[in-house]
């Protein structure tokens, strides 16, 4: 199919009455990092694009007492640059800042990196141990849908060919939980991520674990929770054996699920390090406030 046209959007409203009248036949482009690539490639034939890089209402992070809401047209740039995103939320800025390089960071988009959906997105993981929520609009209203089921379940929660991703917001964490992220790329600069992992961590006054979501990329089909390793972790102490103790959990969940994949020799090694540090920061992070 040739490409017929481009709009360029003001409103969400007109995005959604595009969708409506184009469905399949039409792609929706943001910062274009992705999408342009796969139009070069002919991965995608749409006959127009819906240009939102335009719209307000998709670019501003608010605070909004309880919750942060990202709208899914802010940049990376523009989440790194943001002081929402440091201290105890600080998983998500490390995130971000890791992505690609300066200029695909100043064009890509948090609404694309989910909307995308690679299994190595980096802001992902982040956002799933957040709990985080995703909002999408079409021309028949809005429905939230929650990030981790998003991926799991994409026959029932995915997004159809007439919806728009609008914001993501998630419930801010009190100052004794913190964020954390530790990602491996191929190369140090532009690497999508091979493997990355994102903690979320709440220690007693003991140092026992009272609340722990890992989520990991890049070791699964999509983004997703590592649930063994939670039940494991959960109501321990964090010290050099369980921490140990732990990255077998993964492994052996990794096992499983990338069973006769040929990455997953180096896969077993590497996730190692990444959950040690990403457990590692935390725990700074949580000594200094206790101490
Ligand atoms: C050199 C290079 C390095 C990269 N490095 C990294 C990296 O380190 N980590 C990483 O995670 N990614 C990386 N990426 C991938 C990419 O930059 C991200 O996935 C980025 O977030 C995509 O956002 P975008 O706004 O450019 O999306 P686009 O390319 O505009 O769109 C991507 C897809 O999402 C859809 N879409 C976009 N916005 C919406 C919306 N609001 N609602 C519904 N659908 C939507 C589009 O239709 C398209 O299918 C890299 C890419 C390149 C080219």
């Amino acid at each position: 199919m040739v490409l017929e046209g481009v709009y360029k959007v003001r409103s969400i409203d007109e995005v959604v009455e595009l969708l409506e009248k184009y469905r399949e036949n039409a792609k929706i482009i943001a910062g274009g990092t992705d999408i342009v690539i796969a139009l070069r490639n002919e991965k995608i034939t749409p006959k127009v694009l819906i240009d939102i890089s335009s719209i307000d209402e998709l670019k501003s992070i608010k605070d909004e007492g309880e919750f942060i809401k990202i709208g899914a047209g802010v940049t990376f740039t523009k989440i790194v640059e943001s002081s929402l995103f440091q201290k105890n939320l600080w998983g998500l800025y490390k995130a971000c800042r890791l992505v690609g390089s300066p200029q695909i960071r100043n064009k890509g988009t948090i609404g694309g990196n989910i909307a995308n959906g690679s299994s190595a997105a980096d802001s992902i993981p982040p956002l799933i141990c957040l709990g985080s929520t995703i909002t999408l609009a079409s021309k028949n209203g809005k429905r939230k849908v929650l990030l981790e089921e998003y991926y799991k379940d994409k026959a029932n929660y995915g997004m159809k060919e007439d919806e728009l991703l609008v914001s993501i917001d998630f419930k801010k964490p009190t100052e004794n939980r913190v964020l954390s992220f530790a990602k491996l790329g191929l190369r140090k600069a532009l690497a999508i991520s091979r493997i990355s992992i994102a903690t979320f961590l709440e220690l007693d006054k003991k140092g026992q674990v009272t609340t722990i979501r890992v989520a990991s990329g890049s070791l699964g089909k999509y983004p997703m929770r590592e649930l063994e390793v939670e039940e494991f972790l959960c109501g321990k102490k964090l010290n050099e054996r369980t921490i140990d103790e732990a990255i077998k959990v993964v492994q052996q969940s990794m096992d499983e699920r990338l069973k006769g994949r040929s990455t997953l020799p180096y896969k077993r090694v590497a996730v190692e390090s990444m959950l040690r540090e990403s457990i590692g920061d935390g725990i700074k992070f949580l000594d200094g406030v206790r101490a």
